[in-house]
């Protein structure tokens, strides 16, 4: 078929040259035949005086030089005629080559494209979508020969440690090699992948018993006990094993999963680092590990609930906005916080069904209070890893048309560890959406990285100071030293300061002795389902009387 293609395309342009060759030669043609009647014709009136037909057959029949010119209307034409075959396969030789190699660079540009999407960005090894993508075949293909699979997850237990104390070079480059010898220990058909920042996984083609697991266990501690080199530092990278076997364990990628979340969990308490899930430990673990699969279906279930908790302004006591808080009214273990569900969900893809949800419910609600003439500014929480997510803007952009809500209303909060993980990609993320007019706030601000370099390059509309400094105001003189310097920060940033977890009065007069903005906290209300958020706000205090006291040192 491309032979063919490539042949037709090849004579079509032959023959256009071929074409425009030949009408040069018929020209040389015409000009050598007008060249030999000029010639014969002065030959017959130099010889005889006069031109006539029998002086011209003469001249014709023994004048050599005429002989000559008369061949060259033929040399002409036989010379055309092979020179413009020749330039026309050329050329076109040469079209074709450059179209080849056009077709090429746009071959690789799409590869390129493809493997980014595809692969992790510190080891280049395939990424959690990936990973999910090639675990569904095999889990297929596994199906049609009553075969199995077992599924490792490995994880890096001294990561973060490495990060906070060397910085993102070095935990980098750590991961680099961790996966540089996993690839050399579990040559293919093993897939290796990397599904979070510290967490490995091993894709193995069939089910392996407790004993066999602890074999390749002993081969991956083996493959990493060697120490590390960075920066000249000798590190050691303290790894825990859970593994799950399909289709014991689960028969679709997401609950093997979280499963193997729950055996990871129970190999971070077991005193060898492994793991292999077994039902029992639903038991042991933590509530919200077991619960983990049945979240995609409480969204369904209209399980899930937002509770509002409002934002006082400190200078003049008006309700500034209010911050949607997921809850999960679990049917037998009743409410369920957010702590206790996200960072486990933030492991599987469920979490963007659950933001997708929130974002959703929080716009609505945005949209009711603003109709009801309130005017609410509207914080919604986005997970590490939404911002991940490179369909997130057109997410939002869709909630925002069926909601009409504007942007100006919404304010999005973020955290800095969902900038660094991949700040590029969370970068391009946060400013596509910053387009459509959105606003930013980092939450938790202090308990991170706190890089100044990407406080500058985000565009922010806020910071949130961590309770942790906040509810120590009072008590520590550190902590005050922290929230006096953030929000000197922040103001010269051109951001507005919010201290979450203000829980009294003392320290709300102590925030507003230091400048900051708007106060958050159970002082004020804790947070709300929405009809006793509305009831608190119809009797709210705080949106018609001074928010200080007379006992502040600098009461308003
Ligand atoms: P956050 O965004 O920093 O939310 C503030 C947390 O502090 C809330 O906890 C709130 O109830 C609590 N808080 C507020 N004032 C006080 C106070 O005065 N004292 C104390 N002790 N606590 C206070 P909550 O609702 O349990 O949420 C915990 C975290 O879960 C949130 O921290 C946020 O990171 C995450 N989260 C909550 N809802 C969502 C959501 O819809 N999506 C995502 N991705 N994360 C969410
Ligand atoms: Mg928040
Ligand atoms: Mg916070």
């Amino acid at each position: 078929m491309i032979n063919s293609n490539t042949n037709d395309f090849l004579s079509n342009n032959a023959r256009a040259l071929k074409s425009r060759v030949s009408k040069t030669a018929y020209q040389g043609i015409t000009i050598a035949v007008s060249a030999i009647i000029i010639a014969t014709l002065l030959a017959c009136y130099y010889h005889f005086g006069v031109i006539s037909i029998d002086g011209i057959i003469k001249v014709q029949s023994t004048n050599y030089a005429l002989w000559i010119l008369d061949t060259i209307p033929f040399v002409f034409g036989i010379w055309g005629q092979y020179s413009s075959t020749i330039i026309a396969y050329e050329a076109s030789a040469l079209v074709f080559d450059q179209t080849q190699e056009l077709r090429e660079r746009a071959d690789d540009f799409e590869k390129k494209a493809h493997h980014t999407a595809t692969h992790d960005l510190v080891t280049d090894l395939p990424n959690k979508a990936l990973f999910y993508d090639r675990v569904e075949q095999a889990a297929l293909a596994a199906n049609v020969i009553n075969g199995s699979l077992s599924i490792l997850l490995i994880e890096v237990g001294n990561y973060k440690e490495v990060n906070d104390t060397l910085g993102r070079n070095s935990s980098d480059s750590l991961l680099k090699q961790i996966a540089a010898r996993l690839k050399g220990a579990f040559p293919a058909p093993a897939s290796i992948a990397k599904i979070d920042s510290n967490v490995f996984s091993l894709l193995l083609s069939e089910a392996h018993s407790y004993h066999e697991v602890l074999a390749i266990a002993k081969n991956i501690h083996s493959a990493l006990e060697p120490v590390f080199f960075v920066d000249k530092v000798k590190l050691s990278a303290h790894v825990n094993i859970g593994v799950v076997n399909f289709p014991d364990h689960g028969e679709d990628v997401d609950t093997l999963v979280q499963r193997a979340g729950v055996a990871l969990y129970m190999a971070q308490e077991s005193s060898n680092g492994l793991a292999i899930y077994d039902s029992s430990f639903d038991a042991h673990s933590p509530r919200q590990l077991t619960l983990m699969s049945e979240l995609g279906q409480a969204i369904d279930r209209n399980e899930l609930e937002l509770y509002y908790q409002p934002k006082v302004s400190i200078d003049n006591g008006k309700i500034y906005g209010v911050e949607a808080l997921v809850r999960w009214n679990h049917p037998t273990h009743g409410l369920i916080p957010p702590d206790d569900f996200i960072p486990l969900v933030e492991r599987t893809r469920t979490i963007q069904t659950l933001s997708s949800w929130v974002l959703k419910r929080s716009f609505e609600q945005c949209a009711i209070w603003h109709q009801q003439g309130l005017d609410l500014k509207v914080s919604v929480n986005l997970s590490v890893k939404d911002l991940h997510n490179p369909e997130l803007p057109d997410l939002i952009a869709g909630i925002r048309s069926s909601t009409e809500v504007e942007p100006a209303w919404i304010i999005l909060e973020i955290t800095e560890s969902s900038i660094m993980t991949d700040p590029e990609m969370a970068l391009d993320i946060v400013h596509r959406i910053h387009q459509m007019g959105f606003q930013f706030s980092i939450d938790d601000y202090g308990t991170g990285y706190s890089s100044l370099s990407y406080l500058k390059k985000l565009p922010l509309i806020e910071l949130k100071i961590d309770r942790s400094f906040v509810s120590d105001i009072l008590t520590s003189d550190n902590d005050a030293v922290i929230v006096n310097a953030t929000i000197n920060l922040a103001h010269n940033l051109g951001f507005q300061v919010t201290a979450e977890g203000v829980e009294s009065l003392e320290i709300l007069n102590a925030l507003h002795d230091i400048g900051c903005d708007i106060a958050q906290g159970f002082y004020i209300a804790k947070p709300l389902p929405v009809s006793e958020f509305n009831a608190w706000i119809a009797a709210s205090e705080w949106t018609t009387i001074p928010l200080l006291e007379s006992n502040s040192s600098s009461a308003l």
